[in-house]
């Protein structure tokens, strides 16, 4: 609870909504409910809090104005449908926005954007240089270009990468549930809505239930995804239901609403941000024990000495996993100093036998313990 005390302080906000709170099946947007948000969001802003709001939608609406029953199965229809969706979700907004003299301003991003360092930061200015305007950023994912193997795929991700990106001070993803419930809700009598939750357990993600609707891409599952990658970049998130009445407004006085989770206090860099979260691993690398030890205890860099299996095609300077040798898991993320033909060669390799193997001098370091981010 004393942690939401500070929610009153702070100045930078992501709110993400869900296709199933502002859509109807049968209508599209819904106009009561954009407008119930508009006047929340507006009433925070009046706070002087900087917003940025994540809106999903797109193709929900596009699904209603083309009379699709369901949700298309082909990717160009489903990107056709968005395509027509995000343009009308944008003018309801802009309507219930301007009532409140607020304008919007539409984002529209790939993963692409946000897995390339120079679209990162560009991304990152445009959307500093709309707060600087008073607009309102209204950013949804480019559905009508991205392609599934390179798309985010959810707006709760997304949106924990916009709050990354602009180093927000809190995200909250408002949805059609009061928080995260002990069982499922809907089914199970018992089930009770947890405040806080302090670190992302399993315990925890044992919790998930699969919740989404007919037009929506995330349930729980997601959302937790979400709340880790805020966690690690050091942002709080809220999970809360869009129905609740000012609920933005409530949240920000302090109001125990919703499930709150605590960031990690050892708040990444802007850089290993990046690392963890913005951009795919282009390479996976398998360690032994004893370097798990060294980089998740020790703080140490990765040696040569350690890593067991070189996996994918990868350049130097590129983000690889690294993954426990016991389970597989991937516990880390770094830049490489080397090649995967490279590392082929001097994998196992103690730090002397680095230069014979080789050929030419290099580095000591597979990856340096500046440039890598335990997971
Ligand atoms: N970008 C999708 C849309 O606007 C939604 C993705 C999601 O619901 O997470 O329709």
């Amino acid at each position: 609870m004393g942690a939401r005390r500070q929610l009153g302080r702070i100045r930078r906000l992501v709110v993400k909504v869900g296709s199933g709170l502002i859509t109807t099946p049968e209508a599209g947007p819904d106009r009561r409910r954009i407008a119930a948000l508009a006047a929340d969001l507006a009433a925070v802003r009046a706070d002087k809090v900087d917003t940025v709001l994540v809106s999903s939608g797109a193709i929900a609406t596009g699904m209603a104005r083309l009379a699709l029953p369901r949700r298309p199965r082909s990717m160009p229809e489903t990107q056709a449908a968005a395509a027509v969706g995000q343009s009308a979700l944008m003018r309801h907004y802009e309507t219930a926005f301007k009532r409140h003299g607020v304008s919007v301003g539409q984002v529209l991003l790939t993963a692409q954007d946000i897995g390339d360092r120079a679209r990162y930061l560009n991304a990152r200015n445009t959307l500093l240089a709309l707060l600087g305007f008073g607009v309102l950023p209204i950013v949804n994912e480019n559905d009508t270009v991205a392609t599934e193997e390179i798309k985010v795929g959810d707006n709760d991700n997304l949106s924990a990468l916009v709050a990354s990106l602009i180093e927000a001070d809190l995200l909250v993803l408002l949805t059609d549930v009061e928080g995260l419930y002990t069982a499922n809700p809907a089914t199970n009598p018992d089930a009770r809505k947890l405040d806080t939750v302090e670190a992302i357990t399993e315990d925890v993600t044992r919790l998930v239930w699969a919740g989404a609707g007919a037009g929506s891409v995330g349930g729980m599952a997601t959302k937790l995804q979400a709340a880790q990658k805020a966690a690690t970049a050091g942002v709080p998130m809220i999970i809360a239901s869009g129905r609740t009445e000012h609920v933005l407004a409530r949240l920000l006085h302090g109001e125990p609403l919703g499930t709150y989770f605590a960031p990690r206090a050892d708040r990444l860099g802007a850089r290993k941000r990046w690392i963890a979260f913005a951009v795919a691993p282009q390479g996976r690398l398998t360690v032994d024990a004893g370097a798990v030890r060294a980089l998740t205890l020790g703080g140490k860099s990765l040696l040569p000495s350690g890593v067991v299996k070189v996996e994918g095609d990868f350049a130097a300077g590129e983000v690889v996993a690294v993954c426990d040798e016991v389970d597989g898991r991937e516990f880390a993320r770094g830049l490489v100093n080397f090649d995967a033909p490279e590392l082929l060669r001097i994998r196992g390799a103690k730090t002397r036998e680095i230069e014979p193997r080789l050929g030419y001098k290099s580095f000591e370091e597979v990856i340096h313990r500046d440039n890598l981010v335990i997971l």
